[in-house]
């Protein structure tokens, strides 16, 4: 399983109805993404490296489904996810690539998770957060999308908002 068939995956399988909301922890749960649950059988991947035959992953609070890899084990898997993976600056949970993004002017919003967040230009005030519902109603809204080059903007009005991939600015 690459990067890119584990996030066809997950978002194929984690949609939640809006109803359900209420339900998940409105703050992330944990700070790591890890092995949840697992199989007593094991195999080895294309990686080389033995493993669970399925795992399920944890990741700062969403679990995955059952997953089975073919090319990656659990742990290079987890490491490629956190490679290109950010957090939300509000709640605290995962952003993949290729999904919306807002922005938060850290200037004007409290954000339990701005010391784990990822700015979206350097060194001002904009950080990105996810477009989950209880994240818009603090009034963000898709303005660009996280990538595996950084955030990129829906429109091209300024070009120089991006990120170095994973980079945490914290303001002062
Ligand atoms: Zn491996
Ligand atoms: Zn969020």
């Amino acid at each position: 399983m690459t990067l890119h068939t584990f996030i066809d995956y997950f978002r194929h399988n984690t949609k939640q109805p809006p109803a359900d909301i209420q339900k998940i922890p409105a703050q992330a749960t944990t700070d790591t993404i890890e092995i949840h649950e697992q199989s007593n059988t094991y195999k080895t991947f294309d990686c080389r490296h033995g493993g669970p035959v399925w795992f399920v992953l944890n990741m700062y609070g969403t679990k995955t489904k059952r997953l089975e890899s073919k090319t990656d084990c659990p742990e290079c898997l987890i490491e490629k996810i956190k490679l290109h993976s950010i957090r939300c600056a509000n709640c605290g949970y995962i952003i993949l690539p290729g999904e919306d993004v807002g922005l938060f002017n850290t200037t004007r919003t409290y954000l339990p998770h701005k010391n784990k967040g990822t700015f979206a230009d350097r060194g001002n005030n904009l950080i990105i957060g996810c477009t989950r519902p209880r994240c818009c109603q603090l009034g963000i809204h898709a303005v660009g999308t996280w990538t595996e080059k950084g955030f990129i903007p829906h429109h091209y009005e300024n070009p120089t908002v991006t990120s170095d991939r994973h980079t945490t600015e914290i303001n002062p």
